[in-house]
């Protein structure tokens, strides 16, 4: 066990960093974030923060050896220097579950190769024939990158043969997988908690509306019958345990009509969906996380209220020729007992990026999204 007093080190200094640091700090513990970037969200409300990039071996080393464990917020970081420093100090989960995770085709043939239900894909290499991939999966499909891609960024819908030779263009000279289109009835996410002894909790089944690809609102809990949520969360644990997951492990659904799910995205690391278990859950996803790098007992997931989490993009913000004109309406937000505002520090506010996020708590999801959206409106006043 890596008891409370000694340091934690977080790979990334992102928002996520910065809600695992305040966790970690109320138990006792001190952060280390490793953050290419200076001023970033997590390096400023943590106590030790190194500015490197990730493929310096020798700062990654020091920093290592002055952490009791280690682990990361972000998955799009190298492996390579982190098998260098292996041995030096426990990583959680290991580099190898990142590297499954951090790209698209690995991932995928990851779950294939386990039996673990996907969407149906094709591979592409970078000088390889997307064209014909696409006749081969059919159409309307979706297009993404093999490495870095998040948020929708990195992905095209090719809904019919006019479209093939934009999607030629536009990947051109990338490693790609080109997946069935899925005409889904809702997208849930499950993220597990899996402890080193193997024991394992799963926080309620989230219900996620996406805008533009990128997380809108997250209902908890999902609107699905029971036994989709409980196969989401067996399935959750099954993956979490294959993989050899040390900490969290969100994983991304999509429910058809019927029921069925099929895992869209695996994060080794607390997620976007799992925000409103810090207001409506006995244990945030942040202080379970800590918990199992830490070898502490794991916490009870169980909810204290049904909850609605929205995030705030800089759209929130108003611009007019290239001039904040006006900021968010926060005190609509703040004066609501029933909202929980979260912001994540950042200076600068653009289309597109996550600035915060607030939770509404309340007796039934339907309330609170009700209460949810309302409140949106008022935040982005009413645009
Ligand atoms: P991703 O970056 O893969 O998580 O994709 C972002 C969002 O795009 C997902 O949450 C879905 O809303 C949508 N999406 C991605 N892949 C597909 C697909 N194969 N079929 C339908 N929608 C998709």
């Amino acid at each position: 066990m890596v008891p409370p007093g000694k340091t934690i080190g977080v790979l990334g200094g992102g928002q996520l960093g910065r809600m695992f640091a305040h966790a970690a700090e109320r138990l006792g513990y001190r952060v280390h974030i490793y953050e290419p970037a200076a001023g970033s969200p997590a390096g400023e409300v943590a106590a030790l923060e190194t500015n490197a990039p990730y493929e310096d071996v020798a700062q990654l080393r020091a920093f290592a050896e002055g952490c009791a464990v280690v682990t990361y917020e972000f998955e799009n970081i190298p492996t390579e220097p982190l098998r260098q420093i292996e041995g030096v100090v426990t990583l959680h989960s290991p580099w190898r579950v990142l590297e499954i995770c951090q790209n698209r085709t690995r991932e995928k043939n990851w779950l294939r190769q386990h039996g673990f239900p996907h969407v149906a894909f094709l591979e592409v290499a970078a000088d390889g024939d997307l064209a014909a991939a696409i006749q081969s999966i059919g159409m309307p499909c979706v297009v993404k990158t093999a490495d870095f891609g998040y948020d929708g960024k990195g992905q095209m819908k090719v809904g019919d043969a006019g479209a093939i030779a934009a999607a030629v263009a536009a990947f051109k000279n990338q490693r790609a997988v080109v997946e069935k289109f899925i005409t889904f009835a809702c997208e849930v996410s499950v993220i597990v908690a899996r402890a080193a002894s193997g024991d394992m909790r799963t926080f309620p089944v989230a219900e996620n509306i996406h805008t533009h690809h990128i997380l809108d609102f997250s209902i908890v809990p999902a609107r699905v019958p029971a036994t989709v949520a409980e196969a989401a969360e067996r399935l959750g644990k099954a993956i979490a345990e294959k993989l050899g997951v040390v900490g969290l492990l969100a994983i991304e659904l999509f429910v058809g009509a019927d029921g069925e799910i099929l895992v869209n995205e695996l994060a080794p690391r607390p997620h976007n969906s799992g925000h409103a278990t810090m207001d409506a859950c006995v244990t945030s996803q942040f202080e379970q996380h800590v918990r199992a790098v830490c070898g502490l007992p794991l916490g009870s997931p169980a909810m204290t209220s049904a909850a609605v989490m929205v995030n705030i993009l800089g759209d929130a913000w108003t611009w007019q020729d290239g001039r904040m004109t006006a900021e968010p309406d926060w005190a609509a937000v703040l004066g609501d007992a029933r909202a929980r505002l979260h912001l994540y520090g950042k200076r600068e506010p653009r289309v597109g990026r996550k600035m915060g996020h607030f939770t509404v708590v309340a007796s039934t999801v339907d309330e609170a999204f009700r209460v949810a959206r309302e409140l949106k409106a008022k935040l982005h006043r009413s645009r």
